[in-house]
């Protein structure tokens, strides 16, 4: 894969014992020294015109006169320093690059990844929150709808609902937005009945699962509902909002997503991305333990090399069954 990554990203300092820390970046990187293929493209910073198109202007003075002024506690989980005004700048840049690169023509080995810090899917239309300034894969798809495309879907499968998507595309039609999160984290968003606003009724589709739902359940949800819906969509662009924290030895989560699993789901997405000709990119956001976070992503890569990841075994659970149903009865996939 083609990683998108800038040393700025680093700077990003979010003290001692912050989950979302440097660390992460620096531990994805050792690990995809063992790998072959693996390049880095350093991207430009994002165009702030692009910015202000999913946020409000006034929060993006307010978020960079916060760093100038040095930075702090913008929230109780949320930190910023000097310097995240321009690690931020990097981080959306980089996710730009993934969906301006991503194109059905590309080889599958070029696929676009954009290692950015600070994650983004948390961050609304005129606040930070959950660690996220800039909403990144937000402003990635703004950027191919004002470029080319006339459809972008995202599909989040980071633990957490990724409400700051959600909101800043709710009554859009350009842009549909899935996601597969786990009931009572944070930030409590995400309800199946949230379907998009009555002018994109249908872009917005919630799988909120009970905690301990495993990879057999995930695949569920992406082939009974968010891969027919997706395709019905028929995006030019498929981003993924790729969060490895539902992995089954995260320390935030309950989810029981195996490293293998995020292989076979990245093989569906793949799969997914060909059949709508769409381009495929994926865009970091969480993932806690640094050894799950690195190999999950390592296994990505190895997808789009050619390795083939070994399909779990087992029966879907009798609560994610249920929560499929209702998600069909909102109008999603084949039921
Ligand atoms: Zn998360």
């Amino acid at each position: 894969m083609n990683f998108g990554y800038r040393e700025v990203c680093l700077d990003h300092d979010t003290g001692e014992r912050h989950p979302e820390s440097p660390d992460r970046l620096r531990a994805v990187r050792r690990a995809l020294k063992d790998h072959h293929g693996v390049d880095y493209v350093a991207a430009d910073d994002v165009d702030l015109d692009l910015v202000r198109a999913v946020h409000d202007d006034d929060y993006v003075e307010e978020f960079r006169k916060y760093c100038a002024d040095g930075g702090g506690n913008w929230d109780a989980d949320t930190v910023a320093v000097e310097a995240t005004w321009d690690a931020a700048l990097a981080s959306a840049g980089v996710a730009v690059w993934a969906a301006e690169t991503a194109a059905p023509d590309v080889q599958h080995r070029e696929t676009p990844f954009a290692l950015g810090r600070p994650p983004g899917h948390h961050a609304v239309g005129d606040d930070a929150m959950g660690f996220c300034f800039i909403n990144n894969a937000g402003v990635a798809a703004q950027a191919a709808l004002e470029d080319d495309a006339d459809r972008v879907a995202i599909f989040d499968w980071d633990v957490h609902h990724g409400n700051g998507t959600q909101d800043i595309f709710y009554d859009r039609e350009d842009v549909f937005y899935a996601s597969i999160h786990e009931d009572g984290l944070f930030p409590g968003t995400g309800a199946i009945q949230e379907t998009g606003a009555a002018d994109a009724d249908g872009t917005n589709l919630n799988v909120k699962y009970q905690p301990g739902a495993d990879t057999v359940d995930y695949l569920a949800a992406i082939d009974e509902v968010i891969s027919p819906a997706i395709a019905d969509y028929d995006p030019d662009l498929l981003l993924i909002s790729a969060g490895f924290d539902a992995h089954e030895r995260d320390p935030i989560s309950r989810m029981q997503v195996s490293t293998e699993g995020y292989g076979v789901m990245t093989n569906r997405m793949r799969d997914l991305a060909d059949d709508c000709e769409a381009g495929l990119g994926f865009v970091l956001e969480g993932g806690y333990g640094l050894d799950t976070l690195s190999d999950s992503i390592a296994m990505v890569h190895e997808v789009f090399d050619g390795y083939q990841p070994i399909p779990p075994e087992g029966d879907i659970s009798d609560d994610a069954r249920d929560i499929l149903d209702t998600v069909a009865d909102q109008g999603f996939g084949s039921k």
